[in-house]
């Protein structure tokens, strides 16, 4: 992998205000995460000490009463997890076969895994810790060696240096010889969590073999040196520059890349520094790294991408680019905290293609409008959504569908996200005065057919885009409005003139971004009665059209992911977009000109047969696209 720096861009030489600053490496080991303090709290002892606070067999004695108190199946009946005939039938089979309950119980498939697994650690006493929980801290991780780890089935995932303890994810928390041994070999008192098989059996796979994690934990054993030495001003910008720290760098950008990450955020705690992706549209916390290394690594960021490394007060923003295996390019932002320098990259694909419309979600009289729209010479198309809900996305697959030979398509875009051929991209920069409104405005002389500015955000962008329209112009833009009818109002806020407004407007499109059911382990399940009930009320007509769709007397069933090695367990993989096409109609324009508010212009467009996004969403619930948690949390906004 290359990492070019922007042209120009020379490590500044280190200048006294750096000595200050400079943090004091070297004093303390660092202080790793404490994943569950309150837990690890009110662990009555260490499970490997004489006294064991419960008998360390999993089934109830078959000749103990009906109901002996804190037994496994009791816990699971108490919780409602076993009917009173399985439960009759398990103390049944554990009285005659001299069997385990625990095995009884998952030969019959009566309980779900997780189900199990709460249940037991609630029995035993222990923490209960799910793989998607689950922060490895490579200094954890490099305590115990892989065979080690997989010959006595644990997951070491976070060191607690002050108390001296190490915190494990075990099947059998209860395995004394295994924590007798660990404990012996690492010179740590264990705090045993348990764990279900499955995601012993995925931790220990993935994990330990190529996982950030392991990569970055190898860099730091290799870099050893730099780990114990107190880092001399003088000798910063030889760190920086010296493999460890530039290895981390690498290892972090192809893993980003590798996971389909679009950002990388990496943020300064008081005790550590922590490393998060955004994959999908969520954070996911993938690294926690020593603190000391922090400093350093910002500062190879911050060379890389022609930022001052020595001013740490003030945010900046800068670029590079790197090619593994494709050329990525990277926009880099700092930020200043109350614990050091926060950087994050966001990752901008060069090879990246412009998805077509109907892969977006866009289908049926949605997709049918919105073509009609883009087909008009003039006009305003306007895309509305939060921060996130993959507006420009959208702008760019109507952008690459009309572009041809014939047109001259002008963007003004912050930043310029893919790059389509045959359009004219430009970059906006309010330093040397390149503004949304400036640059419309010089557009105007550049004879467009077609313009995009990435946002209408005050008075004189409107009335530009609106000229531009009047004037024979098509043109596209985003606005921050929660619906399609929410968008004109909100024009006429930024004191659009009605009657212009009213005969520039051609269509406003909503949208949000789901993510989609993991393909890998989708699995159906019955929804509660409420639910059902929530999906009917919303989806009104179109849900009785849906049942038609199916076979009679099947009840209602939805889709989520169960999460699996292909999603790392989040139970999804991908995005879906979910949409609302308004066409500004006569009647929609009428109401424009009375100035009606969202809800008036909302109850026309549904007449003239528009589909809410919530009710796109729930459609594509019903179809097993997406689930009813991702349409409600993107939704609901
Ligand atoms: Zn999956």
């Amino acid at each position: 992998m290359d990492i070019s720096p922007a042209p120009g861009s020379l490590p500044n030489p280190l200048s006294l205000n750096q000595i200050g600053n400079q943090a004091t490496p070297g004093l303390d080991g660092p202080n790793p995460q404490i994943l569950t303090p309150a837990a690890n709290d009110s662990l009555p002892a260490n499970l490997a000490g004489a006294n064991l606070p419960f008998t360390p067999s999993l089934e109830p004695s078959p000749l103990a009463g009906n109901h002996p108190v804190g037994g496994l199946v009791d816990v699971l009946f108490n919780q409602g997890k076993l009917s009173q005939t399985q439960y009759d039938e398990i103390k049944v089979e554990v009285a005659s076969s001299n069997r385990q309950a625990e095995d009884i119980i998952k030969e019959k498939e009566w309980v779900a895994e997780d189900d199990l697994a709460e249940a037991k650690a609630q029995y035993l006493n222990v923490p209960f810790k799910k793989l998607s929980d689950l922060t490895v801290s490579p200094e954890a991780l490099n305590l115990v060696p892989q065979p080690v780890a997989s010959r006595y089935q644990l997951i070491p995932f976070s060191v607690d240096k002050k108390n001296n303890t190490l915190s494990v994810g075990m099947v059998n928390p209860l395995d004394l010889k295994a924590i007798d041994f660990v404990e012996k070999k690492t010179g740590l008192r264990l705090i045993p969590h348990l764990v279900t098989a499955s995601d012993l059996t995925i931790a220990l796979e993935e994990i330990y073999t190529r996982s950030l994690t392991t990569e970055v934990t190898e860099v730091l054993k290799e870099s050893g040196e730099l780990e114990r030495r107190t880092i001399d001003v003088s000798q910063l910008g030889e760190v920086i520059r010296e493999a460890p720290i530039a290895k981390i760098v690498e290892t972090l950008l192809t893993f980003a890349l590798k996971s389909r990450a679009s950002d990388i955020h990496i943020e300064p705690q008081e005790d550590r520094t922590r490393v998060r992706y955004r994959i999908d549209g969520i954070l996911h916390e993938k690294l926690v790294l020593p603190k000391r290394v922090h400093e350093a690594l910002i500062s190879r960021i911050k060379i890389l991408s022609r930022m001052k490394i020595d001013e740490r007060r003030l945010p900046q923003d800068g670029r590079f680019s790197f090619r593994a295996g494709e050329e990525v390019d990277l926009r880099i932002s700092s930020l200043p905290t109350v614990h050091g320098e926060k950087i994050v990259m966001r990752l901008l694909k060069k090879s990246a293609k412009v998805p077509q419309l109907p892969d977006l979600g866009l289908r049926g009289r949605a997709l049918k409008n919105l073509e009609d729209a883009i087909l008009v010479p003039h006009g305003i198309i306007l895309i509305t959504g939060p921060t996130g809900s993959g507006k420009t996305t959208t702008l760019y697959s109507i952008l690459s569908k009309i572009s041809t030979p014939r047109v001259n398509i002008i963007t003004l875009e912050d930043p310029v996200e893919y790059e389509i051929p045959g359009v004219n991209q430009v970059q906006i920069n309010p330093q040397a005065g390149l503004t949304f409104a400036s640059g419309l405005r010089s557009f105007l002389r550049q004879d467009p057919n077609i313009i995009m500015v990435g946002e209408i955000r005050d008075r004189e962008t409107t009335d530009l885009a609106i000229q531009a329209s009047l004037t024979g112009h098509l043109v596209f833009s985003t606005l921050h409005t929660n619906s399609a009818s929410g968008a004109l109002p909100r024009l006429l806020d930024m004191q659009a003139e009605p009657f212009l407004l009213a005969s520039s407007m051609t269509a406003v499109v909503a949208q949000r971004v789901a993510r989609r059911i993991c393909e890998h382990c989708r699995e159906e399940y019955t929804p509660p009665p409420e639910v059902v009930q929530d999906i009917k009320k919303v989806l009104g007509s179109l849900y009785d059209a849906w049942l038609k769709s199916r076979p009679p007397s099947t009840p209602p069933s939805l889709h989520r992911g169960k999460g699996c090695t292909e999603c790392s367990d989040t139970g999804y993989s991908g995005r879906i977009a979910i949409f609302e096409v308004m066409p500004v109609s006569e009647k929609i324009g009428r109401l424009i000109l009375e100035r009606s508010p969202a809800g008036v212009i909302e109850k026309m467009a549904l007449e003239e047969g528009m589909i809410l996004m919530k009710q796109d969403g729930y459609l594509k619930v019903l179809e097993g696209i997406t689930s009813i948690e991702e349409v409600l949390r993107v939704a609901e906004v």
